[in-house]
């Protein structure tokens, strides 16, 4: 078997991006978000799709949202020059699903499991210096000074996207769209949980092992 082939879901909050950063470096493989894809991929040609742009970059400057198609086929490019990779952040619907089993095999899909209540406390906590863009947590990792950038001195602001309201409108696309992903690898028998609530190197182990056991 090559390099292998991850689907990490979860919430909001859940901490995928931190995880799967680890995981892709800890077993030599590509860490695939859809945000990094499109970015990488912003020239590519989708002019035979029928779509209303010629490329994906021209939808990100007109500030619309990339179809669902032209995301798909910008994943599967990712995946095609990955060896081995952790995917995070797709899919994000039961059509997506279906598209990636169509186009690739997974060997683990690991489901970050953290309750509700802990996902908006993680999210609403979250501060971000205004002048460098370091990350805080008012609670999980606070600043020396409270809303003062330790690195910069930079003030620290609360994102729009992570006030109480927002968090909660989020959490609930998330119920609507991508639980029911959760729900149809659970289904296939192929889903295993982790704890997500316990300390990073410990749900990182938890996963590890979950790899480690989908490459042997
Ligand atoms: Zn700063």
């Amino acid at each position: 078997m090559g390099e292998p082939h991850v689907l990490l879901l979860g919430a909001p909050g859940a901490g995928k991006g931190t995880q799967s950063k680890r995981l892709a470096e800890a077993f030599g493989i590509e860490h695939v978000t859809t945000g990094d894809a499109l970015r990488s991929n912003k020239d590519m040609d989708i002019g035979h799709m029928d779509t209303e742009y010629d490329t994906p970059r021209a939808y990100m400057e007109a500030g619309e949202l990339v179809p669902d198609a032209v995301v798909n086929e910008i994943v599967k490019t990712a995946l095609r020059s990955a060896d081995g990779y952790v995917l995070d952040g797709y899919p994000r619907n039961l059509d997506q699903a279906e598209y990636l089993s169509e186009i690739t095999d997974l060997d683990a899909v690991v489901f970050l499991d953290v309750s509700n209540a802990e996902l908006v406390d993680r999210l609403t906590g979250r501060r971000v210096c205004d002048d460098c863009g370091a990350n805080y947590h008012v609670e999980f990792s606070p600043p020396e000074n409270e809303g003062v950038c330790d690195g910069c001195g930079g003030e620290l602001i609360q994102r729009d996207d992570d006030t109480e309201d927002t968090v909660r409108d989020r959490l609930e696309v998330y119920e609507e769209n991508t639980a029911p992903v959760v729900d149809h690898y659970r289904e296939k028998g192929v889903l295993v949980e982790v704890d997500g609530e316990g300390a990073p190197d410990e749900v990182f182990e938890g996963i590890s092992d979950v790899v480690d056991d989908a490459a042997n």
